[in-house]
């Protein structure tokens, strides 16, 4: 299939996975990695996501930011958080895909965790997770295994 076409396809299944999980509230990582999936999944390159809550972190929107190597890339708090107060998201969890299947985050993972939770308190739009994407069944919630970068 062509670029474009997948991209197309891809963005598709995104918004149908956000009409399923609406009503839900995203308060199990498992279900934040679900909505999150058709975005993350089999991705050549790494992609960085934003998942908009409402007060009841059910999920409003979902945003695709940056694409590339996150390693080389600096993620602005700026834009992080842009869509979520022009949407009035009350909290948001962000997630990036590693194409090599391993889902152990990296020090520049943990570093940009921290910036955007204290971006977020300042904002009082608490980051309620990061998760780091490998595969279906590989995957890493910051607030499981790392809650000291969101606190
Ligand atoms: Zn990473």
């Amino acid at each position: 299939m062509p670029c474009l076409e997948m991209d197309i396809a891809r963005a598709r299944a995104a918004l149908e996975r956000l009409g399923e999980m609406k009503t839900r509230q995203v308060t199990d990582p498992a279900l934040a990695v679900q909505t999150m999936e058709p975005l993350l999944r089999d991705r050549e390159q790494e992609v960085f996501v934003v998942l908009l809550l409402d007060t009841r972190l059910r999920p409003i929107d979902i945003v695709e930011l940056y694409k590339g190597n996150l390693d080389g890339l600096t993620v602005r708090p700026a834009e992080v958080f842009r869509e979520a107060v022009r949407k009035n998201a009350a909290a948001i969890i962000v997630g990036h895909n590693h194409p090599s299947g391993h889902a152990e985050p990296s020090p520049q993972d943990l570093h940009i965790t921290r910036v955007l939770a204290r971006a977020g308190r300042l904002l009082e739009i608490p980051v309620h997770d990061h998760i780091v994407y490998g595969a279906p069944q590989a995957w890493c919630s910051l607030r499981e295994q790392h809650p000291d970068t969101l606190n």
